[in-house]
């Protein structure tokens, strides 16, 4: 563990936000916006040393060289001058942001251009801007997750504290937590990067399911660890000088060229939040931020549902051919011009079974599901 002081670099890139077509159907985000590369808090597991995200030859220079986006907030309003509404996953309370800013006048864009927000955060600073956060969930929805891997339950807490020994400890996140649902913004846990051996057992996904229910959260993602080039070596040589007994089985998961674990255990720790957030009464599903009064609002709803409905097929393992029917008319009701409500309403069921990618299967159990949930007139 190193002691190196921090050098921030200012600069004014020409660019903040990444565009995508359409929302991702996990943190339900469109564009994101970052106000600083490299991260103080350091984790040592953390997949933004990778080549593609970091400018650093030397990953040790991540947690200790950090660049700040100086004219973000700025670059930020002019992108999304002629935008569709859709979430911006932004926010980074790192340290340096009490003396920058950049996330709260980043924050204020958004507010100010009614935007929705998804801040993902380690760090109980975004309490500073919880009077911002609120008023931008009232006026265009916000959701919080804290990123959250362990809890002091655990029989290896201390060893996971090791590994993100820069990030204040979970427990701080979890008060802050509660002030956040307290203010009425949706708020839970990404439980990211699981860490095989450290934070893969059913009593961790448990404690940390209860953690958050009990701090007033409402959902926990959970997701595997992923290591790739110069991220990989890091970690490893982490292991190798200061956790040798996990070397081996780091080593058996992640074979040379491999991303991802080699043991295919996505599913499982995906069963296991699944399981153990219905037994504290909350969801392994983010809910979707969608403005209020938005004109296609209930495209979104459909395609939440959609994606909901995949994500169990995924669980119980079906056919691929079955998941790329979903996945395609989530994408197709993504991309409609037109409101699905009213099309459902003026040419009934075949307006739904018309729409491409649907089909009669798909389009008559939208209409079902439509029905069930439309408001009595
Ligand atoms: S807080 Fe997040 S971005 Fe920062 S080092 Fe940790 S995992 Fe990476």
């Amino acid at each position: 563990m190193t002691t190196r002081r921090t050098t921030f670099i200012p600069y004014r890139p020409r660019t903040v936000l990444n565009k995508h077509k359409r929302a991702d159907h996990w943190f339900w985000t469109r564009y994101s916006a970052y106000p600083y590369i490299g991260c103080q808090h350091g984790c040592e597991f953390c997949y933004c040393r990778e080549q593609k995200y970091s400018p650093y030859d030397d990953p040790h220079d991540f947690a200790h060289v950090i660049k700040v986006k100086e004219n973000a907030p700025e670059l930020l309003r002019r992108a999304l001058k002629n935008a569709p509404l859709d979430p911006i996953f932004t926010g980074d309370y790192q340290p340096l942001e009490r003396k920058f800013e950049i996330s709260r006048r980043m924050l204020e864009v958004c507010h100010e251009m009614g935007f929705p927000v998804f801040v993902l955060e380690r760090n109980p600073g975004i309490l500073r801007d919880l009077d911002l956060l609120k008023a931008i969930h009232e006026r265009s929805r916000a959701v919080v997750a804290f990123s959250i891997i362990t809890t002091p339950d655990s029989q290896e807490y201390d060893r996971v504290c090791q590994m993100e020994h820069l990030a204040p400890p979970a427990a701080k996140r979890f008060a802050a937590m509660e002030k956040i649902a307290a203010a009425g913004i949706p708020v839970g846990v990404c439980m990211m990067p699981i860490l095989p051996g450290l934070c893969d057992d059913e009593a961790n996904f448990d404690a940390v399911a209860r953690w958050t229910a009990g701090h007033g959260g409402s959902f926990v993602l959970a997701s595997g660890l992923t290591l790739s080039d110069q991220q990989k070596e890091f970690f490893f040589t982490v292991l190798r000088e200061r956790f040798p007994d996990l070397l081996g089985l780091y080593q058996r998961l992640y074979p040379p060229h491999s991303y991802g674990p080699a043991d295919g255990s996505g599913r499982t720790l995906a069963l296991r939040a699944r399981e153990a957030c219905a037994r504290y009464g909350i969801r392994d599903r983010m809910p979707r931020p969608i403005v209020p009064g938005e004109k296609r609002a209930l495209n979104k709803r459909v395609v939440e549902r959609l994606a909901e409905k995949l994500h169990e097929m995924e669980l119980n393992n079906e056919a691929d051919h079955l998941l790329w029917k979903y996945r395609k008319a989530a994408w197709a009701v993504e991309d409609m011009e037109e409101e699905i409500g009213l099309l459902y309403r003026t040419m009934g069921l075949k307006g739904l079974q018309a729409i491409p990618d649907l089909g009669p299967g798909l389009g008559t159990e939208i209409a079902a599901w439509i029905d069930a949930n439309s408001k009595p007139a």
